[in-house]
């Protein structure tokens, strides 16, 4: 089926269209593979209009690789701050730490380099290698396999890394010579704006002569999706413990999945309907083997994490508590600052609106 495709007649015509139409962002007028390193971490799970304000300023004050690797975890968390999935920014920060202390502060000059510095997979290492070295590498995302799904009508594809890998050799088929630094900036902006998951603009698009999908009516059969995933209904109980205008916070990990070291006030999580202030008392007793009295939950809020769709009460502590070991009581000034999770940053919020 591939074989019998006009590969180089689409991919010409998708660059033509690129050469009149093609977006105009940051990123675009800069070859430096440190920048283009930077915007492709911002830009995982994130949409350009977030990206867009953060990127310049990021790079002012993390002006090269040196700079990010001389910087401590909690200023670069602090200067990207609710863009969300934090783990990426740390794992870019370590990696430039790998690049200074292995590589002499040489950055990788192809894929297989690129591949091998932290939280680098197969997609940001082609799209480094091909945008800022031009190496023709493919750069497979959820846009590119939405637009080579229809394009050839592919089914039984998902987003899986096997999946990626197949299309990437389609892309590399229709790139052929083309600038791959080019080409795969086409195949993204024509994800972007023309070939939109819902309501594609088939009459705008320069693939549409070959489009397989467009051409047998089934344009919104791809991609097909995998099973949805089944959300589970979590409680979360809440602490708030407040001394003055500061509140009693946990750190999380550095090691942890989701926020490594972003301040929390300290919260249990609730899988079945349970006693919120009895987890409370047993989270603090356990941990410190102090009692505490637990008052009433004051307010609640919501929030969705993967497939978990949580409620967040929050009880106000009614004992005195003095330092606990691996605690730290933060001031609201400091909060404005601090890598915060979002839980605790809803239920301040919420709880400052109401006093
Ligand atoms: Fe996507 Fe429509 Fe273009 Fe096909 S013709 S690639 S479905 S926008």
């Amino acid at each position: 089926m591939a074989e019998e495709f006009p590969f180089e007649a689409s991919g010409k015509n998708l660059l033509k269209w690129y050469v009149k139409n093609k977006r105009t962002l940051p990123w675009r007028s800069l070859r430096d593979p440190y920048a283009i390193w930077v915007s492709e971490i911002l830009l995982q799970q994130t949409t350009v209009a977030a990206v867009l304000g953060r990127f310049l300023p990021f790079l002012e004050q993390f002006p090269n690789v040196e700079a990010l690797a001389a910087a401590s975890e909690e200023e670069v968390l602090t200067a990207l701050q609710g863009l969300g999935y934090y783990r990426r920014f740390r794992a870019m920060k370590r990696g430039a730490e790998v690049v200074v202390r292995d590589l002499g502060g040489e950055l990788p000059n192809d894929f297989d380099g690129w591949k091998a510095l932290p939280g680098i997979g197969d997609y940001t290492a082609g799209a480094i290698a091909s945008i800022a070295l031009n190496h023709p590498e493919a750069a497979v995302d959820g846009n590119v396999v939405r637009v080579m799904t229809r394009l050839l009508a592919i089914s039984g594809i998902h987003e899986t890394p096997a999946a990626k890998r197949q299309i990437g050799t389609l892309v590399l088929l229709m790139m052929g010579k083309m600038s791959p630094s080019e080409f795969n900036q086409a195949l993204f902006d024509l994800g972007a704006t023309i070939c939109l998951p819902a309501n594609p603009k088939c009459d705008a698009c320069p693939l549409v002569p070959w489009c397989r999908a467009y051409h047998t009516d089934r344009v919104s059969f791809f991609p097909q999706r995998p099973p949805k995933t089944k959300m589970v209904d979590v409680e979360v109980a809440v602490l708030l413990v407040r001394r003055g205008t500061s509140f009693l916070m946990c750190r999380r990990p550095f090691d942890a999945k989701r926020m490594p070291n972003f301040r929390e006030l300290p919260e249990v999580w609730l899988e079945k309907e349970g006693d919120a202030k009895q987890a409370l008392r047993n989270l603090i007793g356990e941990k410190w083997g102090v009692e505490v009295q637990v008052g009433r939950a004051l307010l609640s809020c919501k929030h969705t994490i993967t497939k978990h769709r949580l409620t967040c009460s929050l009880y106000q502590c009614e004992s005195d508590l003095e330092d606990l070991e691996g605690m730290e009581w933060v001031s609201r000034d400091e909060l404005k600052d601090a890598p915060t999770s979002t839980i605790t940053k809803k239920l301040l919020a919420r709880f400052e609106d109401a006093s």
